[in-house]
């Protein structure tokens, strides 16, 4: 079928508040490329909103998969668990930085594990109160449709939300908002809304990803850390974007030196198949009583299969290091993008974790995000899936798998460079 065709269908069938704005359908995809069903080629810098780090079907995980399909696909964990469900959470347990010794749990969808952290961290502290963050993405269900601090798109229409869920400005200052304000606003929230001993937890990825891959600094975790420790509040790190080697670290809380008590992940954790994980300190963990946690799909064998696999390819393949050094060459041409175009400015990234924001000049940074809708745009029409983001919808955020090739990811970059040549022209200092 045609992508004309296939649009027709999507049309008539598929709800609009669910169907892709994109008229191209995927067909096929390897490594860093998609083919779409007329079997044009895409550049794929967006690896299925970070859910690719290694890549589409790497092959270790397509090895596993398959070997799995052969033996089991489902039973229900509740009903009797299997081998691949065990060995990853044993996996988990070891990697994740929390304190203690830990414990997991499996889910399907980066917002059902923030759900379940939430639904834990209750049970565990005999308080209702969590705290968020503004600009911050935890899901699409109602409790963390409650917890995200953004509007359009994903509340507007849903109301009314869950209560005892608060927010407190997050760090950028870049736009204004100094760690200290925000510290001071959230210190402020136990005035007005809840005080320290009804909180349960309080909920930030380290870096923000739907919110603008803005990175919460070290000390600014320190001081959360601290807070939550003089407060017995709970500290809840959602690395279901920055997790799995998208910083350079296996988490971006590593980059910090502090221990979460609960940590959520998903995405790049299965490499495409659907997956995510709540791990904590043991006690926490075990809080609630038997059988209140979990769903009839959570931790598939044929997902847990394909984690074991990422986590086996990120070692042997050293992805690690991979990501930094892809983060150095994006730092490069973002640079140099910066001086060369007024409206590029703010480039950053911890790792591969990678974006640059449009601006109307350097010195109003007023934020331009009709610039950045209109650079994903062109760059589409080249060849290239590129996404933006960002509370103020001006940032350009990069998702390639970290395992791409160089050639294609110089091809990818050019088209990023056309595409700002071709929108804002003329280079700012001529
Ligand atoms: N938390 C963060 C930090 C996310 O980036 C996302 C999704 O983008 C979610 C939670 C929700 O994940 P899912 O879409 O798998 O429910």
């Amino acid at each position: 079928m045609t992508n004309a065709e296939l649009n027709q269908l999507k049309q008539r069938y598929v709800a609009n508040g669910a169907a892709s704005p994109s008229e191209q359908f995927a067909a096929r995809g390897e490594n860093a490329l998609l083919w779409d069903a007329e079997g044009n080629r895409i550049i794929d810098f967006a690896g299925g909103i970070g859910v690719l780090n290694l890549g589409h079907r790497h092959p270790k995980v397509v090895e596993a998969v398959k070997a799995q399909l052969d033996q089991l696909m489902h039973t229900c964990q509740t009903v009797i668990s299997y081998a691949p469900y065990v060995k990853l959470a044993e996996k988990l347990c070891q990697l994740t930085p929390v304190r203690g010794e830990a414990k997991t749990m499996l889910v399907n969808s980066g917002a059902e594990a923030l759900e379940n952290a939430v639904k834990i961290a209750r049970a565990a502290t005999g308080r209702s109160g969590i705290i968020c963050f503004d600009g911050s993405f935890h899901g699409r269900s109602f409790m963390t449709l409650a917890m995200t601090g953004k509007v359009l798109p994903y509340k507007n229409d849903f109301g009314p939300m869950p209560g005892d869920v608060f927010r407190a400005p997050f760090p950028v200052p870049y736009h204004g908002i100094s760690e200290e304000d925000s510290l001071k606003a959230l210190k402020t929230v136990f005035k007005t809304d809840i005080a320290p001993h009804r909180t349960a937890a309080i909920v930030i990825e380290p870096i923000q990803g739907e919110g603008g891959f803005y990175a919460a600094s070290p000390s600014f975790l320190k001081a959360l850390r601290e807070i939550c420790d003089e407060h017995g509040i709970l500290l809840i790190v959602d690395e279901v974007q920055s997790g799995f080697a998208r910083t350079g670290k296996l988490f971006a809380l590593e980059h910090s030196g502090i221990e979460a008590d609960i940590m959520t992940m998903a995405k790049s954790l299965a490499d495409g198949m659907p997956l995510s994980a709540v791990v904590g300190t043991g006690s926490v963990m075990d809080a609630s009583g038997p059988n209140s946690l979990g769903g009839t799909y959570s931790g598939n064998p044929l997902a847990c299969a394909a984690a074991l696999a990422v986590i086996e390819a990120i070692e042997e393949e050293d992805i690690l290091a991979r990501s930094r050094a892809l983060g150095d060459k994006l730092a490069k041409r973002m640079a140099e993008w910066q001086q060369e175009f007024e409206a590029v400015d703010n480039p950053r990234n911890v790792g591969s974790m990678a974006a640059f924001e449009l601006v109307a000049d350097k010195s109003s940074r007023t934020p331009a995000p009709e610039l950045a809708a209109a650079l994903c745009k062109k760059a589409k029409e080249k060849g290239l899936i590129l996404l933006a983001c960002g509370f103020w919808g001006n940032s350009i955020r990069f998702l390639m798998p970290i395992t791409i090739e160089d050639e294609l990811l110089e091809e990818g970059l050019d088209i990023v460079e056309a595409s700002l040549k071709e929108l804002v022209g003329q280079p700012a200092t001529a």
